[in-house]
């Protein structure tokens, strides 16, 4: 039987639709407009694609957002200012700096510079420390591991007392997602594993898994023998593997490939996520969410 294909399209249309609700009972409420400030340095057009979509879902719930152009030259301590200036600006709940930036810039010193209660895209150290203790502690998750999260529960797979495997353990997509699976809650609860480049028997391991959450970046690395029946598999890999020609616009665009080899798995699998489609609409949203937690609790509500 083919699996349930879980569509990350679907699932983030529905949050996009809950969040509209809250941006107006916010609004309604407390008189509070989510704000969302978005950094971008130089013109790396991958770059400018991703603040143009943050920015266009912004305006879509009726945040109040700001697209903050700034050029390739900027010196690391106007960089820090300006930031300093979001830190303080009451009508802005949530800082995104757009990663990378230019060489002279240190990154890491940049990122830290966000106030922890505005890092909406949860990886200042304060954050991830956050998570790791867990409970009322956490404030922002990391978007696209609380994307994976969404997925899973929002598609009825039980979380508490599974088998989890990650495969992956980088900051951004494997440890969090691991951190979150462990946490002692709703949507998690589960029995984690985590894999990388050094882990014995990757199949074996695999094999075990209710939910397989993969984020390797490597083309086709899960294959279809790996996978355990009827299973839920998150495929969270996004591999360039060649170009086409879109039907759409005419023009060239990338051929995607997830970490799994969607065709075969999703025979075994109970339910899976495409690529694109699958991981990949979240990310956006979750930031979204994060903005309007943080907006929520500088009207009062929460912590
Ligand atoms: P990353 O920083 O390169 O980390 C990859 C991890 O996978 C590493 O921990 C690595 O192990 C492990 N790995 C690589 N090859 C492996 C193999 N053959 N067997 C076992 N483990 C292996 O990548 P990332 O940033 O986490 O991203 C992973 C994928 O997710 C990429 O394709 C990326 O484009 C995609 N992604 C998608 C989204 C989205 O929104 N859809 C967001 C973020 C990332 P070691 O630590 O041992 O090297």
């Amino acid at each position: 039987m083919s699996a349930k294909i879980i569509s990350g399209k679907e699932i983030a249309a529905q949050i996009r639709d809950e969040l509209k609700k809250d941006v107006a009972e916010l609004k309604d409420k407390h008189g509070v407009v989510p704000g969302l400030v978005t950094i971008l340095v130089g013109q790396n057009p991958a770059s400018i694609s991703y603040v143009t979509g943050k920015q266009k879902t912004a305006h879509e719930l009726g945040f109040h957002s700001i697209q903050d152009d700034q050029p390739e030259d900027i010196s690391e301590d106007a960089l820090l200012d300006l930031i300093e200036k979001y830190n303080k600006d009451p009508k802005i709940h949530g800082i995104l700096v757009q990663l990378p930036l230019p060489k002279h810039i240190d990154e890491k010193k940049v990122l830290n510079a966000i106030d922890p209660d505005k890092d909406v895209d949860g990886f200042h150290p304060v954050n991830v420390g956050r998570l790791m203790i867990g409970g009322d502690e956490v404030k922002f998750l990391p978007c696209t591991p609380a994307g994976i999260q969404e997925l899973i529960v929002r598609s009825g797979y039980e979380t508490s007392g599974a088998e989890v495997v990650v495969v992956g353990r980088s900051n951004i997509v494997g440890k969090p997602i691991a951190n979150i699976m462990l946490q002692k809650g709703a949507g998690a609860n589960a029995t984690v594993t985590v894999v990388h480049t050094r882990t014995k028997d990757l199949e074996a391991h695999c094999k075990r898994a209710d939910i397989l959450i993969v984020a390797a970046g490597v083309p086709q690395l899960v294959k279809p023998e790996w996978i355990k029946p009827g299973s839920c598999v998150i495929d969270v890999g996004v591999n360039r593997v060649g170009e086409k020609i879109s039907e759409k616009t005419g023009k060239k665009i990338a051929i995607l490939k997830g970490d799994v080899d969607f065709d075969a798995a999703k025979e075994i699998a109970g339910a899976i996520t495409p690529v694109p489609g699958g991981v990949g609409p979240m990310t956006i949203t979750m930031l979204m969410k994060n903005t309007v937690k943080s907006a929520r609790i500088a009207a009062g509500e929460g912590s």
